[in-house]
């Protein structure tokens, strides 16, 4: 499988370059030149596939030879320690809780797959590698927890200051060892071209080895795949609607690769905060992206996302986009309402990102008079990550896992910075030293 560049650039990548390179010498996105759908022997079996095996059978093509089949099989593995447990919420409206990894949010799936793989390349070099990644709150963490201790490999994290939770900031501030954590003053948009400075940085990427574990890089991106299979499993024969509480808009597309692969999803809904620039372009057909808001969903306050030039290269044409992508956008005074309110009528307690999602779906299906097909919401992170937000709406204490208990005592070690590259790069070849 060769990889090209979105922005036009002729060379063309392997996987194990796309992910090492992260993006492509002209600031570009690495894409697939071309996916193959599975056969239908698979397509038509896989509801009582094992999961490692469907999941195999989903990413094995754009893995291609780079990594052995008994390597990536153990990469699968490791990968998916944990449960995807599809919740009844009412009607035939369903929460997918993608919370029950180390870090409590989706992420953990994308950061433990391309840690393990950045490993398995790793085993030959004897260079160092780098990774460098911009946070709106959740990818940090995964990442962190993912690449600690992996031999050969730093991690440093951009996250905009004073735009992260508390238990978000503690999970990328304490490790230590081979993770460290920089506080920008800006946004996460800001961080996030930071990053995409640095790679352009000759000096920089030479001194350092970088590599990027953003969405924008191919081994946390592609496997954000396998949970939309898992919760295809559970419905055969039905029409399928997802809903995607969206920021960098990386998770949505990646359930927009399983629908490529030929798993049966019928459309999707992009659920956005504030930040709502593809809301708008969908029914204006105009991109304009605008600053950054800061909201109380704040691992979705991006202003630009990367990853809607993939959303556009899959659908290729502005009807088929609409056909398959639908927007919503809810502010901050919505969330809390639908938080508090299916709190209070069904019981199940949503975290910020989730409340849009589910807002996104329930709007949908009723609009659409749809009362047949399956809604699933993705619950994108464990409510407890946000309790200062959460804990006022609903008036309650949330219980904070034992897993993350320890944090609350631990010292936060961070570093500050101007949204600045040279500053940033000063920084970063110190940290080196
Ligand atoms: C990162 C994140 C999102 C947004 O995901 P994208 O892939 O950036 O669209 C949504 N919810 C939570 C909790 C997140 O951490």
């Amino acid at each position: 499988m060769k990889y090209y560049s979105l922005n036009g650039h002729p060379k063309e990548v392997n996987f194990e370059e796309a992910v090492l390179e992260s993006m492509a010498p002209d600031k570009g996105l690495f894409f697939p030149k071309k996916i193959n759908p599975l056969p239908d022997s698979v397509l038509n079996q896989f509801h009582e596939m094992p999961r490692e095996e469907i999941a195999y059978e989903a990413i094995k093509q754009f893995v291609d030879e780079n990594i052995p089949e008994k390597e990536l099989k153990r990469i699968i593995k490791e990968t998916l320690s944990f449960d995807f447990p599809i919740v009844p919420i009412h009607d035939h409206i369903y929460s997918l809780e993608l919370f029950h990894g180390p870090t409590l949010a989706f992420k953990d799936v994308g950061a433990r797959f391309m840690a393990r793989c950045l490993g398995y390349f790793n085993q030959k070099n004897t260079k160092k590698v780098t990774v460098l990644v911009a946070t709106s709150g959740d990818t940090g963490g995964a990442v962190a927890d993912g690449f600690y201790k992996v031999p050969g490999v730093d991690v440093v994290i951009l996250y905009p200051k004073g735009k992260v939770s508390d238990l978000q900031e503690r999970q990328l501030t304490t490790l230590g060892e081979n993770i460290s954590a920089i506080e920008i003053e800006g946004s996460f948009d800001d961080c996030q071209d930071l990053v995409k400075q640095a790679f352009l940085d000759f000096e920089l990427k030479a001194a350092l080895g970088l590599t990027s574990a953003n969405s924008i890089n191919v081994a946390r991106w592609l496997p954000q795949m396998f949970y939309y299979i898992f919760a295809l499993q559970q419905f055969k024969n039905k029409d399928v609607i997802f809903s995607v509480p969206s920021g960098n808009f990386g998770n949505i597309c990646a359930g927009m690769m399983a629908q490529q692969l030929g798993f049966p999803i019928k459309h999707f809904i992009a659920a956005n905060n504030e930040n709502n620039v593809v809301h708008r372009y969908l029914s204006s057909e105009k991109y304009e992206p605008k600053a950054t808001i800061s909201t109380i969903s704040n691992a979705m306050d991006v202003g630009n996302p990367s990853n809607f030039i993939r959303i556009q290269t899959l659908y290729k044409n502005f009807p088929t986009l609409q056909k398959y992508l639908s927007g919503a956008t809810y502010n901050d005074s919505e969330t809390k309402q639908i938080l508090l309110e299916v709190k209070e009528k069904y019981h199940y307690l949503m975290d910020t990102h989730g409340a849009i999602g589910y807002l996104g779906l329930r709007e949908y299906l009723s609009e659409t008079q749809d009362t047949s097909s399956i809604g699933i919401f993705l619950e994108t992170a464990h409510p407890v990550k946000f309790n200062t937000v959460i804990e006022p709406i609903i008036k309650q204490t949330i219980k904070i896992p034992e897993s993350l208990q320890k944090l609350i005592t631990k010292e936060k070690k961070t570093d500050l910075c101007k949204k600045d590259f040279e500053e940033l790069k000063q920084v970063l070849l110190k940290q080196k030293k």
